[in-house]
Formats: C-alpha cells, sequence, structure tokens
C-alpha cells in the first residue's frame, strides 16, 4: 500500500485517454454494426474501446479491423448475464480470447435459451396483452444475433404501441407483467469461472441499476470478488461525479477496481452517449492496466 494513499495497488496517474469499456452493436441489442460503432468512437476522441454484446464476441473481428484503420484500440468483449440470489446481474468480461471453446458453448447455450424466451414472450404477450406477440416474436428469431427483451420493447414502439422503450419493460416485460418471464441464468460464479480462464479483466457492469439493498449490493461485490471478479464500473454515462464517487466508495471498500462505461446502445439515447460520462475518481485504480497488450 502507497503510505499517502489508503488503496491497495499502485497510484495510477489520471486516465487521460478517453476510453469506453462497455458498449453494444448489433450482434445483440444495440443498433449500429460494430465498424459504425467504432466510426462514431473516433469521432469522439475515444481512442480505447471494448465491444461489449450480451453474450457474444461475434462482433470484436469487425470492430479490431475498423479499429485499426481509424486508430482506436478496441478491446474482444462480452456481457454475461447471470444470476445471483434470484437477480439478473451483469458481468463484462475485457480482452476475452474470441476463440476460447468455453466462451462459444456459453454463446450456443445462451442464444438457445434467449430465442425460447423471445417465442415465450410472444405467445404470453399475445394471449394476456392482446399484443401481436406471435408475429413480433417470429421477426425477432428471423434476424441474426443476439435477441434480448430490448429488441422487443422497440418492436412494439415500431408499431406504435408504445410511445417509448421503457414503457415496454414498466407495462409487460419485468417482473408482474403480462410478458413477463422469468428466466434462471447461469449462476455468477459459473460466469465468472469462465471469465478467469478466458479473459484479462472481469468487471461487475451497472451496480446502480440492480434493485439491492446498500447491504445485499456490498455482498455482491464481495462475492463477485471472492470468484475472481476485478472491478466496478464506477464512471457511468447518466452519473454525476457524486454518484461514481458513492460507487467508488463501495468498489474500494470491496478491494475492486474501477470501470468507465456508457453501456451504448443507439445514437438515438441521449442520456447514454458513447464515450461521455464522469472520469474515474481519483484513488481507484484503473481497470485498464489490465488490458495492457490485450
Ligand atoms: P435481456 O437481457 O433480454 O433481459 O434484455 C435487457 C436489455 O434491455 C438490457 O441490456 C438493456 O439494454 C435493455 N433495457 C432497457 N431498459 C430496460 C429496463 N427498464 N429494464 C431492463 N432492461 C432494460
Ligand atoms: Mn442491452
Ligand atoms: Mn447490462
Ligand atoms: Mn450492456
Amino acid at each position: 500500500m502507497h503510505p499517502l494513499c489508503p488503496v491497495a495497488g499502485p497510484i495510477l496517474a489520471p486516465v487521460d485517454e478517453r476510453i469506453d469499456l462497455h458498449t453494444h452493436s448489433h450482434h445483440s441489442d444495440g443498433v449500429l454494426p460494430p465498424a459504425a460503432l467504432v466510426e462514431l468512437a473516433a469521432a469522439r476522441g475515444v481512442s480505447l474501446l471494448a465491444l461489449t454484446d450480451h453474450d457474444t464476441v461475434a462482433g470484436c473481428a469487425e470492430a479490431r479491423a475498423a479499429g485499426e484503420k481509424l486508430g482506436v484500440r478496441c478491446i474482444a468483449g462480452i456481457e454475461l448475464s447471470c444470476g445471483w440470489r434470484g437477480q439478473s446481474i451483469h458481468v463484462v468480461g475485457l480482452g476475452v480470447e474470441e476463440g476460447h471453446a468455453g466462451i462459444d458453448a456459453w454463446h450456443r447455450a445462451m442464444l438457445a435459451r434467449r430465442r425460447e424466451r423471445i417465442r415465450e414472450i410472444g405467445e404470453r404477450l399475445e394471449r394476456k396483452a392482446k399484443l401481436p406477440g406471435r408475429e413480433i416474436a417470429q421477426g425477432l428469431l428471423e434476424r441474426e444475433g443476439v435477441p434480448t427483451r430490448l429488441h422487443f420493447a422497440q418492436a412494439l414502439l415500431e408499431r406504435g404501441l408504445i410511445g417509448e422503450t421503457q414503457e415496454a419493460f414498466d407495462r409487460w416485460l419485468n417482473g408482474g407483467g403480462a410478458g413477463h418471464v422469468p428466466t434462471e441464468w447461469p449462476a455468477l460464479a459459473e460466469g465468472l469461472a469462465l471469465l478467469r480462464e478466458s479473459a484479462r479483466a472481469i468487471v461487475l457492469a451497472h451496480p446502480h441499476r440492480y434493485r439491492l439493498s446498500g447491504g445485499a449490493l456490498r455482498q455482491l461485490c464481495a462475492d463477485f470478488r471472492e470468484d475472481g471478479g476485478h472491478a466496478l464500473e464506477v464512471s457511468l454515462a447518466g452519473l454525476s461525479q457524486g454518484d461514481s464517487e458513492r460507487l467508488a466508495t463501495l468498489a474500494l471498500r470491496a478491494g475492486l477496481e474501477g470501470s468507465a462505461a456508457s453501456d451504448f446502445h443507439d445514437p438515438a439515447t441521449p442520456w447514454r452517449p458513447l464515450g461521455r460520462f464522469a472520469k474515474l475518481p481519483a484513488g481507484i485504480a484503473p481497470v485498464t492496466d489490465r488490458l495492457r497488450g490485450a
């Protein structure tokens, strides 16, 4: 421990490069192809970008190729959906080995599970909410990539059945809604075991978005760290410097590093802009140190 700073690990200079370590392409629920995402990143001055689609690394090679042309260092990443105490928890792997057999097996299993879930959501919305759920599900299952509930929300929006995607979650897709399908994701420990062998850095995504008490969130961080997790997303699009500082305190107390990310999906969502968020608070070690040479 450094004598001037009560934080385990080295003291690091503030990150002066603009980074974004959690983004989506059309290989899951983002709207842009990977190359277009990288172009946008370049235009916004992002020099280190991780593509972290839900349960797939399919877009990472395209992102890297685009990044080489545009001077954006692109890191292969993935966002895993896991279960912890009955909650869905998202874990981001960074510097992922793309051909890893375990990653491939995870992708195939999750794709099958998610496709079945989309079908079931469609059935329920058709029967219980009299919405064109079957037709929407059919359309979603014809497209390539990993289908998520956000696609369902977007389809409802395109048909003018809702005013914004959030409404679909509030009215139908979240717990208690007609289209809610309880889903058991692989246990957090299982996702972490996979990333320990296939990724350089393991990050707990958007900790402020889980519906957990303060104590439960601290326990989640402790369990995450215990099973090999490295960092917490601390600087996030839409959060103030104060919010980020509270997350940094949570990370520091759990012995975790910090990550900075937008969770960008769509240029039409101005409150989650690519590459724009509060600075990583002083005293927290940036997870980027694990990505040298990735
Ligand atoms: P899924 O992984 O299929 O459960 O879909 C969840 C995805 O929907 C997330 O990754 C977000 O991109 C998006 N989303 C947007 N708004 C919400 C919300 N209110 N609740 C849950 N997910 C949301
Ligand atoms: Mn998403
Ligand atoms: Mn997420
Ligand atoms: Mn995400």
